[in-house]
């Protein structure tokens, strides 16, 4: 069913297909996987990394193991809501925030790989000091600078931004998360063009008020394409030391506490035109793009915190003995720990393949690092919950409160709470799936929307579109009813192969679903959010499939016949097959029609009888003019000085 706001919705869709990048200069092993053929040479021989670039990573590890341990009481940061300064200064020092900055501007030029290893190693020691460098060197503005920015812009800022003049990314605003289309930030030129002046709020801007520099998108003014008005985003650099730029409020949050983000605020901040990034109008392409290869280092610290959850439960489910027997000889227990281990190798598979490919350059992977941010932040989420299980009350019990009774003081809780923000930072995993699924349907929507919905500007006639419609789907269609491609793995175990095969023939079927879902849907079908994230969670599984069987056949190749090795894929794939034959079920048999009805009902009110007189108001009801009020008294006590930049 489409949403009510259907104007405003259409715009958001119109601005965020103008922002797509739309061109594939590289191939991507997803985006042919939705059209029913598996490139297994994307996958196999599965990268590894050059050891000469693993010594340096590994020596850099150490340099970095030497600050933290000398500087920074993980505890201490979330009791007290603060990473020390001597620990900011200290990584500065050996150029941490240089880490992703090309040497020849001053940084350290670690790849991929690396600089996912030393944030994966920092999340796991103290996410919130982690969390300062990877917003500063993943979106803030070293990464859009990197890939839009002019030679005179990365020669004046990139050394800077290495030698630790911090920076952010400021995207979101009070009225605009997942969908910038109703940005109100505004950036008006001066009469001559030479400056622009910036007004507006950013919202949950992570170190934005320690920042020295910021990447902010705001509306500049419309341009008229096709006698329509378009609304423009455009990115700036902006100093923070600018008059008119103020931190209105530092936001605290359940975990990562340490982290300083906040609302940030514009009043008349005089930016000029040479800071823009890119051209006017492409700072939302810029930001998506930014944010394309910088939410990689996502699943990095995903795949890390996994090991370090496993690392953490393994004498504990050996030594508590309950009811006789080690608890991880208890088969629910044990079944989440195979789960666990299963889920742990294929984050760390995609996390490495993803890196080899952004080390490489030359496969396009938009789209694999959205499945890489999606698949890794969901697994993550369910080994925390795993691990607080499988430690009992003891995994709901702060490290302090274990230490002083005596305990190994192991930090299940916090990790739950540090890892919760995963899935909704860089975009949530709902806007990832929509990310995903529309890339998934570029085939057809290309083809078919012509010939449903054409544009007043298109210059074919709806003939031409059928015609070279028809012309594609007579050759592609039947192909997708052959038997899948395989690949000759020589070292798998027979069970593996038969995973390859499948993935091989799952595609296929996949990509025919889709097609057949789209002629049944048409244009409604991007209303079936849940019908399509069936298929972007069966393309996600069968990804994850293919990276674990090719890093699989190429572990076993240096070290034949390891059998736990064998285990572990063939129980990630019985798995993970499993829930792709469940969401194809769900293509067809499905009640999402009622789970429409009960939350409609739901959001008129139609269940105010159930929760009436059972709880007290949660949050305590605030009628619009207190809420006025409780904004006017913020933004008053935002201009005492104890809020401005230095907080
Ligand atoms: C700790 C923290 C750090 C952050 N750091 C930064 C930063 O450095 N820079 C920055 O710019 N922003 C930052 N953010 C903002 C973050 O990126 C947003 O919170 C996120 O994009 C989601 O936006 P929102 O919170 O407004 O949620 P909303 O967009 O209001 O969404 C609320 C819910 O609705 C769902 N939803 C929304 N639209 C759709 C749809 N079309 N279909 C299906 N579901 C939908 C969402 O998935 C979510 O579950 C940060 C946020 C936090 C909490």
């Amino acid at each position: 069913m489409p949403p009510t706001h259907d104007g405003e919705k259409q715009a958001a869709m119109d601005l965020a297909e103008d922002s797509r990048q739309k061109e594939w200069v590289h191939p991507s092993f997803v985006a042919e996987l939705f059209r029913g053929r598996v490139r297994w040479e994307l996958v196999s021989p599965f990268p590894v990394q050059d050891p000469e670039d693993k010594r340096i990573g590994d020596e850099y590890i150490e340099r970095v193991r030497e600050v933290l341990e000398t500087h920074v009481d993980p505890e201490a940061v979330d009791r007290n809501g603060e990473v020390p300064k001597a620990a900011l200064d200290a990584l500065k020092a050996i150029g941490c925030f240089g880490l992703k900055i090309p040497k020849e501007y001053g940084g350290l030029g670690l790849s991929q790989i690396n600089y996912n290893r030393v944030v994966g190693y920092m999340s796991t020691y103290c996410a919130s000091t982690s969390v300062y460098v990877s917003s500063h060197l993943s979106i803030g503005v070293p990464q859009p600078l990197k890939l839009f920015g002019t030679e005179d812009q990365k020669k004046k800022f990139l050394p800077r931004l290495a030698k630790g003049a911090i920076s952010a990314f400021a995207l979101t605003e009070p009225g605009v998360g997942s969908d910038p289309a109703k940005m109100s930030t505004m950036a008006t030129p001066s009469a001559d063009g030479s400056y622009y002046l910036l007004n507006g709020e950013k919202l949950w801007c992570t170190n934005g008020p320690v920042a020295e520099i910021l990447v902010v998108m705001a509306v500049t003014p419309p341009k008229i394409v096709n006698g329509k008005e378009k609304k423009q985003i455009t990115a700036f650099v902006v100093e923070t030391d600018t008059p008119g730029f103020e931190v209105g409020h530092v936001c605290q949050f359940m975990g990562c506490r340490g982290i300083r983000n906040g609302l940030l605020r514009f009043h008349n901040v005089k930016v000029p035109a040479e800071n823009i990034i890119g051209k006017p109008g492409q700072g939302l392409k810029i930001a998506l793009t930014t944010l394309n290869t910088g939410r990689l280092t996502v699943p990095g610290t995903c795949a890390a915190g996994a090991r370090a959850a496993l690392h953490a439960c393994q004498d504990w489910v050996s030594e508590r003995v309950q009811w006789g027997a080690p608890i991880g000889q208890h088969q629910s227990v044990g079944k989440m720990l195979a789960n666990m281990v299963a889920d742990a190798y294929a984050m760390d598979s995609i996390d490495a393949l993803c890196c080899a490919y952004a080390d490489e350059g030359a496969v396009d992977l938009r789209l694999e690092a959205a499945m890489a941010k999606y698949y890794c932040t969901e697994a993550s989420w369910r080994i925390c919950d795993d691990f607080i299980q499988v430690r009992g009350g003891r995994g709901y019990e702060t490290a302090e409160s274990l230490r002083k009774r005596g305990e190994k003081p192991i930090p299940a809780e916090m990790a739950m709470r540090n890892a919760r923000i995963s899935r909704i930072i860089e975009g949530t995993s709902e806007i990832m799936q929509l990310f995903i699924a529309r890339e998934a349907m570029d085939t057809h929507v290309r083809r078919i929307m012509p010939i449903l919905m054409p544009r007043p500007d298109d210059k074919d006639s709806k003939i031409k579109h059928i015609l070279r419609a028809a012309k594609f789907y007579l050759g592609w269609y039947p192909k997708t009813w052959l038997p899948g491609d395989g690949w000759d793995a020589r070292y798998l175990s027979s069970e593996n192969r038969s995973h390859v095969r499948y993935v091989g023939t799952c595609a296929k079927r996949l990509a025919r679903k889709m097609f057949h879902t789209m002629v049944k849907y048409r244009e409604r079908l991007e209303y079936e959010q849940l019908i399509l994230a069936n298929f972007v969670d069966i393309g996600t599984y069968l990804f994850a499939m293919a990276t674990c069987l090719a890093r699989a056949e190429r572990q076993l190749a240096e070290s034949p016949g390891v059998q736990q090795l064998q285990d572990v894929v063939d129980l990630y794939c019985r798995n993970a097959r499993e829930r792709i034959e469940a969401a194809f079920s769900s293509v067809k048999h499905n009640h999402n029609t009622l789970v429409h009805e009960v939350s409609r009902a739901y959001m008129e009110g139609g269940y105010e009888w159930m929760v009436r007189d059972v709880y007290a108001d949660f949050p305590p009801i605030l009628d619009p003019q207190e809420l006025a009020l409780m904004a006017e008294a913020a933004k008053t006590a935002s201009s005492a000085p104890a809020h401005t930049q230095s907080g």
